[in-house]
């Protein structure tokens, strides 16, 4: 029996009882929160944790913060303790990558430093997370980067201490944004290219990403908005970016943060829908004994009535710790997972929290500080429902209001409300 593309309303039905092993692909957030909560539960069999990276799991967002500034090194940001693998006796395999997976004969195949393995599974989860897209012509041109894994990090930064000239920021997005904030609080010169009208104006509006953009510009970014990138030029290393105006802007590093591509390939074949990540029932159940968690999982929420891909750190652990769990139930106590999805990005003083699903086109008001103070809570509404929170420094807001949303409050009443 194989999944389709669940529909809300839907848990799939597989056959889980006992089991005597567990492997999770993807040793990063998602895969180590899932380990460590299958031990809280219990779980006494083996869990072999899979990555394809040498490092011991860490911590993504300090990569773009405190790493890249330069106030943290590598050693702060571990996921947990190397000492803590000893208490979660785990089977842990580095620099050894999932290759692929049979549905039918539970087969997993890795590569890793001591070569091929093909082994039989009896739980899976997969967590495998997402990587960066890039602009094609731009392989092996020094100076230009995309930020995923702690080794882009350390590249990156390691061409911010050389003091360039110019950094020129490929996408608004979270990585863009952020990037730039680090670069302006080491004095650097930036110039950020978005193709929309506004920073992050897809997801949070055009007057919500207005004054992301004023922020930036008040920060002295050189922010270009409703233009594209034409061409990144160089030979060896790169010297330039045209834009889709025909402007050219001498640039001497480039960081492209144009979105992720889910982690599945290593699955085509295996008999798992994949569709934008691995489609999963509504409790993270890609088949039976098959569960899939954060970036790479793409499932249908009930709470917003919407199948969704959440690629923010607060849903890889929760996502997480419900995929080891439902790995250990049957059917008949299977749990929907159904988050209101949350995140926070820093940027320059300023710390933005969205929590819900909202879209350019909702409802939008105001009901703490103001936009001109660049200190506010907004709420969205849709079909008269308080879908989603921002706020600009607003985190105990933004808190009250996720409880909200959770309890599906109208947007009326959570307009009206005084908190
Ligand atoms: P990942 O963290 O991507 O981990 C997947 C792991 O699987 C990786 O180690 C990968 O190398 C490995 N892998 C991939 N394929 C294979 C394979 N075939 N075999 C074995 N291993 C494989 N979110 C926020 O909410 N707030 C923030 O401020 C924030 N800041 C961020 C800053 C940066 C620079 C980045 C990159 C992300 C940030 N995020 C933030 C997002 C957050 O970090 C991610 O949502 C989270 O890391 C997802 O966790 P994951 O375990 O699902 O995937
Ligand atoms: P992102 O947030 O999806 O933003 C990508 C940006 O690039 C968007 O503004 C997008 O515009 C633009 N874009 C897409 N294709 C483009 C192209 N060909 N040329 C120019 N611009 C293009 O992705 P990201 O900023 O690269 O971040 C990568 C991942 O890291 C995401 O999963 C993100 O959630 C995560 N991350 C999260 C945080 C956080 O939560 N604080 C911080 C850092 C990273 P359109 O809207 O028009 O497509």
């Amino acid at each position: 029996m194989r999944p389709t593309l669940p529909e809300a309303g839907h848990i799939y039905r597989g056959l889980i009882l006992s089991r005597d092993s567990i492997h999770i692909v993807g040793a990063s957030l998602a895969g180590l929160r899932a380990a460590e909560a299958l031990r809280r539960e219990g779980f006494s069999g083996t869990i072999a944790l899979i990555g394809d990276e040498p490092h011991h799991p860490y911590d993504r967002p300090p990569l773009s913060k405190q790493l890249l500034a330069g106030a943290w090194e590598p050693d702060r940001i571990g996921l947990t303790k190397p000492e803590k693998f000893d208490e979660l006796d785990l089977d842990l395999r580095l620099s050894t990558r999932g290759t692929g997976f049979d549905l039918d004969s539970r087969v997993l195949t890795t590569s890793g430093p001591d070569g091929e393995h093909r082994e039989k599974v009896d739980g899976l989860l997969i967590a495998t997370g997402a990587r960066c897209r890039t602009l094609p012509g731009t392989e092996g041109m020094a100076g230009v980067h995309v930020l995923r894994g702690l080794d882009d990090a350390l590249a990156l930064r390691a061409d911010f201490d050389l003091g360039p000239k110019r950094v020129v920021v490929v996408g608004a997005g979270f990585i863009g944004a952020e990037v730039a904030a680090t670069a302006r609080g080491r004095e650097i010169p930036v110039t950020m290219i978005e193709a929309l009208p506004t920073p992050l104006g897809r997801i949070l509006g055009e007057q919500i990403g207005s004054v992301v953009a004023d922020v930036h510009r008040e920060h002295g970014v050189d922010l270009r908005t409703g233009v594209g990138v034409e061409s990144i030029n160089g030979g060896d290393a790169v010297g330039s970016v045209t834009l889709s105006d025909g402007t050219v802007i001498d640039a001497d590093v480039v960081v492209i943060g144009i979105g992720v591509i889910p982690n599945s390939e290593w699955l085509e074949g295996s008999g798992l829908q994949i569709d934008n990540g691995i489609v999963c029932d509504a409790s993270c159940l890609a088949a039976p004994g098959v569960t899939a968690a954060g970036d790479v999982a793409r499932w249908p929420n009930y709470r917003f009535d919407e199948v969704m891909r959440v690629e923010h750190w607060d849903n890889a652990i929760e996502q997480g710790v419900h995929a080891a769990k439902r790995l250990l139930v049957g059917d008949d106590d299977a749990e929907p997972f159904m988050p209101v999805p949350w995140f926070w990005s820093d940027q320059y003083d300023r710390k933005v929290q969205l929590a819900g699903r909202v879209r350019a086109d909702d409802d939008l008001e105001i009901v703490t500080g103001s936009l001109e103070e660049r200190r506010f809570a907004a709420l969205y509404g849709r079909a008269g429902k308080l879908v989603g929170v921002l706020g600009f420094n607003r985190p105990r807001h933004v808190m009250q209001y996720k409880t909200m949303i959770q309890d599906g409050v109208s947007f009326a009443d959570a307009v009206a409300a005084e908190i």
